[in-house]
């Protein structure tokens, strides 16, 4: 059985987790879910390991051929409107609000995260048009954008700056008429492909004068095509990708590194304020590291549908109590891997489209809703992806040796699955900007927050209670080993994944008390809804008790790793 946009689930999450949105009745979010689903279904996902086996070319005349059927697909998804979906009417956008976007994204990835990766960076783009650039800007792209005829790019990474962008070299001077820049970029996702006329490139550089390190970069809109006396888009740049990587997995999306400017100098037009670069990506970070840990969220669920059926179609032993003939996942240790693949995507899903809630009204100026988002967005990103590493791997190894075999696809989710802890900020440093920038700059008052809502909803919940307790006493061993920066710079990484956990915990428990108003309504025993209990029990007693672990290594493991000596490890 192919990849299926999980809509119920969806809408379990959206209508029992979150409070209505006032522009979206029930009708409008089954016709738009449903619609986008049967994109997903039947264009995205059959694409997906032919995309993984036929990679992009990079012709001769440095043009990108993608793989057969993208482009086709990506018109479909174009013209539907679905790239601008939460982007404002007045530009051609849908106008739908963040949390549809969100539910939507979830099966593009899951059906093709290699392809959703172009729609998701234009996205992006929309975003940090909306955000800083003018009326002009704003006519000139967003249209593009949100009809899909015109894609975007981010390009930051160079290869001596890769985290630290501080030392970052592309050059831009300004020749009296326009912005010329030079320099080469590299790992750019679509950096270059057939699938939209033009390419728009936000790019870093450093302006000519500017001083060192961060204050000196500004933003460029760089595109591929400029525009000619009669106003189309048609004269080349002076910009090309010179390669394409090959990877260990997304093989399908072009990985490019981009040369700006090697005849005259690469035209672009400064977005925003000169200097400003470094602060306009970090506003729209937020946004790129949601929908990362989003794309964790999607895949996990693609490798757990593909494991469910291959546990209940492959017969290998007589499982304990069981019926000769009975599937794998008549075993004991197979339930365990499946059930715990489910808790933990659904966590994953409850966390992402609960916060995609708090961001629309953070957007909207709550400044309560501002200081939560902040303090999500590296949970969001560190911990959904790392469980997207775990619940990948547990795919392969329900296949058996099978997982192993490319054929299954079970291994291409575990592949594609592995980029997502590295690129939009390493794992590293979403626990560091957790630690200090989220909690120890506001003196742990959001985190104290947090851990109020979660003592008074899960007071019923004694496993809750107990690690809510225990995330307490954690969060003051921090404050009061606030001075010791590298100390805690150790132990940050266990500190994200037990708040990780432990957010989790608290959803997949409010999820489990609607799941059983429900079921007392309704005499009528409801598969689904048994379903949802039995997945947040698992949660309660396997997922729980790992943040006891992660907490603890912060309150006691830092030293070991900070007076150990570099050339003993
Ligand atoms: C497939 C792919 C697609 C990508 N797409 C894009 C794109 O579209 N646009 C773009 O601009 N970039 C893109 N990137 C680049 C990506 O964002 C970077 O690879 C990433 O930020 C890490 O930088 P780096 O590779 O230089 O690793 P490094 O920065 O060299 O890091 C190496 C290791 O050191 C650790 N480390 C570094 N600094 C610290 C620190 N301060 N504290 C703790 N640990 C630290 C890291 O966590 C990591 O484990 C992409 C990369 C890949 C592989």
């Amino acid at each position: 059985m192919p990849y299926k946009s999980p809509l119920q689930d969806t809408k379990f999450v959206l209508e029992n987790l979150l409070s209505p949105h006032t522009d979206l009745d029930i009708s409008t979010i089954d016709a738009v879910l449903s619609e986008a689903g049967k994109l997903a279904d039947n264009h995205l996902a059959p694409l997906n390991h032919f995309g993984d086996k036929n990679n992009p070319i990079l012709r001769q005349d440095n043009e990108v051929q993608t793989p057969e059927g993208f482009k086709t697909v990506f018109s479909k998804i174009a013209e539907g409107g679905w790239i601008g979906v939460a982007s404002e009417g007045e530009y051609d956008g849908m106008g739908l609000p963040g949390r549809m976007s969100a539910a939507i994204n979830e099966y593009w990835h899951g059906a093709n995260m290699s392809f959703a990766l172009c729609s998701l960076l234009t996205q992006g783009l929309i975003d940090a048009f909306t955000l800083v650039g003018t009326d002009e800007e704003k006519r000139t792209y967003l249209p593009k954008f949100n009809s899909g005829v015109w894609t975007g790019t981010m390009n930051l990474t160079e290869p001596q700056s890769g985290t630290d962008l501080a030392t970052i070299k592309t050059k831009a001077r300004f020749d009296g008429e326009n912005w010329r820049i030079q320099g080469q970029k590299i790992y750019i996702t679509y950096g270059e492909h057939d699938m939209s006329e033009n390419i728009i490139h936000l790019v870093l550089a450093r302006t000519e004068g500017a001083p060192e390190g961060i204050k000196g970069i500004s933003t460029f809109i760089i595109p591929k095509y400029l525009k000619d006396d009669d106003g189309n888009y048609t004269i080349r740049n002076d910009l090309k990708c010179i390669s394409i990587e090959h990877k260990m997995g997304i093989k399908a999306s072009p990985t490019a590194v981009m040369s700006y400017g090697e005849n005259e100098g690469a035209i672009g037009y400064m977005l925003g304020e000169e200097g400003r670069g470094i602060e306009y990506m970090f506003i729209m970070m937020n946004r790129a590291r949601f929908d990362v840990g989003l794309q964790g969220m999607a895949i996990s669920e693609a490798a757990r549908q593909k494991a469910l059926e291959y546990a209940n179609t492959r017969i290998q032993g007589i499982p304990i109590n069981k019926k000769k003939g009975t599937p794998i996942i008549g075993h004991g240790d197979v339930k365990r891997l499946l059930l715990c693949m489910r808790s933990l995507t659904e966590a994953m899903r409850a966390l992402i489209l609960v916060s995609a809630e708090i961001m629309e009204k953070a957007h909207s100026g709550n400044n309560d809703c501002k200081m939560k988002e902040g303090f999500l967005i590296p949970i969001i990103k560190g911990w959904s992806t790392e469980l997207a590493q775990e619940v990948t791997s547990n795919g392969v190894q329900i296949h058996g040796g099978m997982g192993f075999i490319e054929e299954t696809g079970a291994a291409q989710y575990m592949r594609d699955a592995r980029i997502l802890p590295i690129y939009e900020g390493t794992n590293a440093i979403q626990a560091n900007d957790f630690m200090f920038r989220k909690t120890l700059k506001d003196n742990g008052i959001t985190a104290q927050n947090f851990i109020k809502e979660m003592y008074s909803e899960c007071a019923d919940n004694k496993e809750m209670i107990d690690v809510i307790n225990l995330a307490s006493e954690t969060l003051n061993f921090i404050l009061e080993n606030r001075d010791d920066q590298e100390m805690l710079s150790c132990v940050s990484f266990d500190y994200l994944m037990g708040f990780g956990y432990l957010v989790g915990g608290w959803l997949m428990h409010k999820a489990n008390l609607k799941a059983q108003e429900k079921l007392s309504t309704n005499p009528k025993d409801d598969p689904f809804l048994r379903g949802k209990i039995l997945s947040s029990e698992f949660y309660d007693l396997h997922i729980l008790p790992r943040i006891q672990t992660h907490f603890r290594i912060v309150m006691k493991g830092a030293n070991v790793i900070k007076l150990s000596n570099d050339s003993l490890i």
